[in-house]
């Protein structure tokens, strides 16, 4: 139906009858003549209609915001003074020979060019019309770019793409599940993938070698500005390779989309352990974009007449510490308010702060509410250990050390993007050494990647120091943010009962559960590992976007529901006894 479309039309074509096929973005009449905006994928025309053609120019008339037309005429050059050079098409325009009216528009609810002011509920629930707009286009499609170089890159490197399945049993990542009732076996439930880590593993088992799949995985969670109930992966699973030789191939995948695709040259990712991850960050995904750092003080504070600091500080699970920042002392009183209420939500129950006036004087040269209760032995070793200088100014945190860590972590982000302290664009790196579990608030623990990795250390070490073992994950950062994560798997069934006993699984349980993955470790399982990378968090940062449903097609709201299918929706009562299911009326508050 077309020739060509719009937006790749440029003063080369000038001279020739094109035809398109569109929407009409815009309709303008001025003075007796009508311009139509003509929008496809590649972009937008403009089409002119002189009242010389009459029949052409009625239609023309006739038409409204995204109308469908096909549309035959010349293209030609913009008269002078009218060039657009903002547009691809800026030099040209056609003018309108025929025009055909394909379908009729009812008033859209938006004018896509004026999104910003329109609710995201609304834009939403008519999604087929806000994927209209060019910038959520140019998204989606540098997505599909992105998995065609990281398919590309997995062919090339050996991987083979291979399904899972979808109805499953329950896969543990730590979320919930999503169930689904089965029909033949009544009273039974498959389970959605929460990922296809078991599957992968039993792949390598199989001799498979390398794995990859662009995998979507389910997880019943309670909402975070970045999550979303089902969200897709880039997996990936390899047999005989070494942690080292895992990262050193995805290290190269992921720079090597970034100079495809951004033509950014990432360098070689600096490898921290969680350890400092968390002592100097406050974060297992730290920001090093940010040149902030967080300083333990708490040696400087036992003995002090604070309790305040000197409680944390005396508390084996306690921590003070320091975070400077450089020049900060021209923050406001109200802004310091905003911080100390910011950091409350990660449970700090406040925020002290020292603004450094003049370091030389240590009585009068700081400013501070609790500087009072610091000899000034302490005041001089404070501010030697953060290496303050005048004009600093230094904010504290003081409680139990996941609390001080998680409220100055973000802290130490929120300043970065509020002082705009950024210093590059780009800083990935890998965190590596993770701890194998952590304790839960009930007395238990959890793993902290998942059940299936493996420790550094022998099943007899483990069992012995469950709680200072470190696993052979890895996590890949970039800008703050996870973008992947993976291990060194259990790849012996002696192990696997060791973790699994440790998780207090009983041998019951873990042979309903897992019995397959136990059975297939002991029929010659090879030592293996892998990583999955989420793609929807990939694509938001390389295209720049705030959150990651602008980067999925038809993502869901923050309470897990699509406001254009109006799923979940009930059943009717017919499909429900074919489950055997029988629906208690909602828990209402
Ligand atoms: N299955 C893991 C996850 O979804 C990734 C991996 O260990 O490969 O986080």
């Amino acid at each position: 139906m077309r020739s060509h479309y719009c937006g790749e039309l440029t003063a080369k074509n000038i001279s020739e009858v094109v035809t398109l096929c569109g929407w009409v973005h815009r309709r303008r009449d001025h003075g007796g003549v009508i311009f139509l905006d003509l929008r496809d994928r590649e972009g937008v025309t403009q089409v002119v209609f002189d009242p010389d053609r009459a029949e052409s120019f009625a239609l023309a008339d006739s038409c409204r915001s995204e109308f469908v037309v096909q549309v035959k005429g010349l293209v030609r050059a913009r008269p002078e003074g009218t060039v657009n050079p903002n547009m691809n098409t800026g030099e040209i325009e056609i003018l309108g020979h025929e025009i055909e009216i394909l379908n009729r528009a009812a008033t859209p609810p938006f004018q896509l060019d004026e999104h910003q002011a329109v609710g995201e509920d609304i834009r939403l629930k008519n999604r087929f019309l806000d994927l209209r707009r060019p910038e959520i286009q140019q998204k989606l499609r540098l997505r599909s770019k992105v998995t065609s170089i990281l398919r590309s890159y997995l062919d090339d490197n050996g991987f083979l793409d291979i399904e899972t399945p979808i109805l499953t049993r329950a896969t543990p990542e730590g979320a919930r599940d999503y169930l689904v009732p089965s029909r033949t076996h009544q009273g039974s439930f498959f389970a959605l993938p929460q990922s296809p880590q078991l599957f992968k593993q039993l792949l390598m088992v199989s001799g498979f070698d390398r794995y990859y799949q662009i995998a979507k995985c389910f997880r019943d969670e309670d909402l975070r500005a970045d999550r979303q109930p089902e969200f897709t992966q880039i997996d990936l699973e390899t047999s005989f390779l070494g942690q080292e030789e895992i990262m050193s191939l995805t290290e190269g995948m992921i720079s090597n989309l970034f100079k495809e695709v951004k033509d950014v040259d990432l360098g070689a990712f600096p490898r921290m352990p969680f350890s400092e991850a968390m002592e100097k960050y406050g974060s297992d995904k730290p920001d090093l974009r940010i040149p902030l750092t967080i300083e333990t003080v708490s040696d400087l504070m036992t003995e002090v007449d604070f309790k305040v600091f000197s409680g944390p500080a005396k508390d084996a699970n306690g921590r003070v510490a320091a975070l400077k920042v450089p020049g900060g002392n021209s923050l406001t009183r109200k802004q310091i308010d905003e911080y100390t209420k910011f950091v409350g939500i990660y449970g700090a129950k406040g925020l002290a702060y020292i603004k450094v006036n003049n370091k030389a004087d240590l009585e009068e040269g700081l400013q501070s509410p609790i500087v009072k209760f610091l000899p000034v032995e302490v005041r001089q070793a404070l501010l030697d250990r953060v290496e303050a200088q005048d004009g600093d100014l230094i904010f504290f945190g003081a409680d139990q050390t996941n609390v001080v860590n998680e409220a100055l972590g973000a802290l130490r982000c929120k300043l970065g993007a509020d002082l705009d302290l950024y210093t590059c664009e780009w800083a990935p790196l890998w965190v590596v050494d993770f701890p194998m579990f952590e304790q839960t608030s009930d007395g238990g623990i959890t793993a902290i990647h998942h059940p299936f990795t493996a420790p550094s250390c022998s099943p007899e070490d483990l069992k012995a120091n469950p709680l200072t073992a470190l696993s052979q994950a890895y996590d890949m950062v970039l800008n703050g943010t996870e973008l992947g994560g993976g291990s060194i798997r259990i790849h012996q069934s002696e192990m696997q009962e060791t973790v699994f006993g440790l998780l207090n699984i009983s041998a019951e349980e873990q042979e309903e559960k897992f019995g397959f993955l136990l059975d297939a470790l002991k029929f010659g399982a090879p030592p293996h590992g892998g990583l999955a990378f989420g793609l929807d968090r990939l694509v938001m940062l390389m295209t720049g976007s705030a959150s990651i449903r602008d980067v999925i097609a038809f993502p869901k709201t923050q309470s897990a529901t699509c406001l254009l299918t109006q799923a979940p929706g009930e059943v009717s009562e017919k499909q429900l006894k074919e489950l055997s299911i029988r629906v208690r009326k909602p828990v209402t508050e």
